[in-house]
């Protein structure tokens, strides 16, 4: 597939230098980014790569959707409006043990895919069983991932205990081992789901192999009582004196985040996804996103899985992320707009670990961009294309995507999805669960 090419935008936002670049260009070469041309015009040495011109475009960095669980498109809708572990414990772990299989896993991950690079995502993590069908679905896709396979303690049709877990996650990671665009990390569900042995486990092969660990940590607050009653002290306390909390860790959620708790994840050097809809819709409790900035926290952005928050539109997601954080503080000049944009990019991007490889528009960088389409009523006249981008729908006027330069959506189509066929699926799969 073409991956060298010289595209121009009525606004390039490179995210890192900060600020607009008004009618530029990017060179990429062979997936990366060779240049970006402020002035929108080629060098004699470009003018032989095949052209393309977005009026009315801005073009960004690809989003990074920090936590999810993709396969979970196929819940979507499907229980909504429950209290978070009534909604676990009565609907969707009982509907996951009759249904979720390796097919389930990939159709899932399909859509998801399908939806996140229509609204903006080129790299998204994931958590989810059968993650070995997540990564073969997201490899032959061309999207980036990182793949978290999770490590739970009960049975699940993917892995009768944690030790299998474990064995199956490291057997993937080394069958991808070849797969440029695909990472893989430790996903322990949460502290109550894992056993402490576990734990410690994760935490010394985590260092061994240099691989993250990705956890739901203080979603609620009675996940931290019952981790007080359990073991005398705050989950994230426990997985302190486990080894876990460095730069490893990606915690999720921490919607009970105390003082404490924030000095812990900044002395560690760990970092947080924040998934706002999630959090609110299922009355969780609020990332303080502001605070966890202010100690130098390391923030990406999360939309969860379709099942709880329901969509995977990362703009969405932010422009959320900004108007709670306006709550939180009571201050209306907290998170503006470009702070908003570098927290869905090159803040995903530092929370994988993957910073110096994608989420800015820099020379050396993989060419994992999108454009947006600002010509339309809902977004114009653009005083300020950032602003755009936060503060109205853009996540639904995407129109192109690429990820190492390939081109996965363009001009609204997905090159590599087969968009019917993967309706017809998951219309399929709720026939099955509307049975049942
Ligand atoms: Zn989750």
């Amino acid at each position: 597939m073409q991956d060298s090419f010289f595209v121009t935008a009525s606004w390039v936002v490179p995210v890192r230098p900060g600020g607009v670049l008004h009618d530029a260009g990017i060179c990429v070469r062979a997936g990366r980014i060779a240049r970006v041309a402020g002035d929108g015009l080629p060098l004699p040495g470009e003018a032989s790569l095949p052209r393309l011109h977005l009026d009315g475009h801005v073009l960004l960095p690809g989003l990074v959707n920090a936590h999810g669980h993709a396969a979970m498109t196929l819940f979507r809708g499907m229980a909504d409006d429950i209290p978070l572990e009534q909604w676990l414990r009565d609907r969707i772990w009982p509907a996951e043990a009759r249904f979720v299989d390796a097919a389930f896993t990939t159709d899932g991950t399909q859509l998801a895919m399908a939806e996140m690079l229509h609204s903006g995502t080129t790299c998204f993590s994931d958590m989810y069983f059968f993650p070995e069908a997540a990564a073969a679905a997201a490899a032959a896709c061309g999207m980036r991932a990182q793949i978290a396979f999770p490590v739970a303690r009960f049975v699940t049709r993917w892995a009768r205990d944690e030790a299998e877990c474990i064995h199956k996650g490291l057997a993937l990671r080394d069958a991808f081992r070849d797969q440029p665009r695909l990472r893989f990390a430790f996903g322990p569900h949460a502290p109550y789901t894992v056993t402490r042995p576990t734990l410690e486990r994760i935490a010394t092969l985590s260092g061994e192999l240099a691989m993250p660990v990705h956890i739901h940590l203080h979603e609620t607050a009675g996940e931290v009582a019952d981790g007080i009653a359990e073991y005398g002290c705050r989950p994230l306390e426990m997985l302190r004196r486990g080894g876990l909390v460095n730069e490893d860790l990606q915690a999720v959620h921490m919607t009970q985040a105390s003082d404490a708790d924030v000095a812990t994840l900044a002395a560690g050097g760990a970092a947080v996804v924040h998934c706002p809809v999630s959090n609110v819709r299922t009355a969780a409790g609020y990332c303080p996103l502001g605070r966890l900035r202010a100690q130098g926290v390391r923030v990406g952005i999360g939309t969860d899985g379709a099942a709880a928050n329901n969509s995977l539109d990362l703009f969405r997601e932010t422009g959320a992320a900004l108007l709670l954080a306006r709550r939180d503080a009571g201050s209306a000049d907290l998170l503006p707009a470009a702070e908003a944009i570098e927290l869905a990019t090159l803040g995903g991007a530092r929370v994988l670990g993957i910073d110096a490889e994608i989420g800015s528009l820099e020379p050396g960088k993989w060419a994992d961009m999108i454009a947006v389409d600002l010509a339309h009523p809902a977004h114009w006249p653009v005083h300020d294309p950032v602003s755009q981008l936060v503060h109205t729908a853009a996540g639904s006027r995407v129109r192109h995507a690429w990820v190492a330069g390939v081109h996965l959506l363009d001009g609204g189509r997905l090159t590599t999805l087969d968009e019917p066929a993967l309706l017809a699926r998951a219309a399929q799969w709720r026939t099955r669960m509307a049975a049942s």
